[in-house]
């Protein structure tokens, strides 16, 4: 039997952190059997350069508040601490070095295992990482030409939550009460965050 702690990473933008990301992260964690689940938030998002992406220092710190009070969670700032657009091959790479005798497990959403080939050094990925693509229940993902070993797809319960969404429905000054954790709403009216308006608490370092 094998005694490496078997460790998952959730990479994301996290821009806002919600309760679709926890629930994934916990429902793999527990189901897998992972010691930890380090969350990763990105840098300077390659995918979403054209889009307004909040400084990555609140989106970690926001990270932080929504996974404190879990003992399995922690976050790393090896993206946002790495200069340039974030790749998975060098979030995994950076990982793998501070932990080599660990097995990592990537966590991510269907949405983002459908476009995995199209990832930088995608052929490379698969000896760093054994990848959880999670979907909802009913989601059918046309996995042709990922490799059977190394990807595992795990329905979790339906949330229909994204960042996309919780941005959205605070620039319109409507609740996201329950949709991202109490910490991270308070987070959000602290900094003013997705609102467009001026803000009087100062900025984060
Ligand atoms: P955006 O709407 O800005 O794209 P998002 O909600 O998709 O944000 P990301 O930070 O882009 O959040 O996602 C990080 C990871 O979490 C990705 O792998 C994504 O597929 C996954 N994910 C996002 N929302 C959910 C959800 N509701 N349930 C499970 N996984 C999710
Ligand atoms: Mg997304």
């Amino acid at each position: 039997m094998s005694t490496r702690r078997r460790i998952g990473v959730m990479g994301g933008t996290f821009d806002p952190i919600h309760h679709g990301h926890l629930v994934a992260a916990s429902e793999v964690q527990a189901l897998f059997g992972l010691e930890q689940v380090i969350f990763v938030p990105t840098g300077q998002p390659w995918q979403k350069s054209h889009a307004e992406v909040s400084p990555a220092e609140h989106r970690y710190l926001m990270t932080v508040i929504a996974t404190a009070s879990n003992p399995r969670f922690t976050v790393s700032r090896v993206d946002i601490d790495r200069p340039g657009p974030t790749y998975t091959i060098d979030t995994l790479r950076d990982l793998r070095a501070e932990l080599p005798d660990d097995e990592l497990f990537f966590i991510t959403g269907a949405d983002a295992l459908a476009d995995i080939l199209g990832w930088k050094d995608a052929d490379r990925l698969w000896q760093l990482a054994h990848f959880i693509g999670v979907t909802r229940p009913g989601h059918l993902l046309s996995d042709k030409g990922l490799p059977e070993d190394r990807v595992t797809l795990q329905e979790v319960p339906a949330m229909a939550i994204s960042s996309t969404d919780c941005r959205a429905r605070v620039a319109a000054g409507e609740p996201v009460w329950y949709l991202v954790p109490d910490g991270v709403v308070q987070y959000i009216n602290k900094y003013c965050l997705y609102t467009g308006a001026p803000c009087g608490a100062p900025p984060v370092e």
